[in-house]
């Protein structure tokens, strides 16, 4: 499939792959599996905007998780 790769600056042939993410809240690493793509010309992962949103709340909802909070506010 072909997107903008922000690092090349143009459409390329890119890849959905499967990637950990560690997102590191308040000294905790967090990791989340994301589904970044790469850009088969550079060989850069990057993410879709719209998904980049959604890990990072995925990873503030397993902080929560794991710290019992309950009504903790990001
Ligand atoms: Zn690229």
């Amino acid at each position: 499939m072909k997107k903008i790769c922000p690092y090349c600056e143009a459409e390329t042939e890119v890849e959905v792959v499967e990637k950990i993410e560690r997102i590191n809240i308040r000294g905790e690493t967090i990791e989340v599996l994301a589904h970044p793509y790469l850009c088969l010309a550079c060989g850069d992962y990057f993410e879709d905007p719209k998904t980049g949103f959604d890990f990072l709340q995925k990873a503030y909802e397993e902080y929560r998780r794991r710290k019992g909070l309950t009504c903790f506010r990001i």
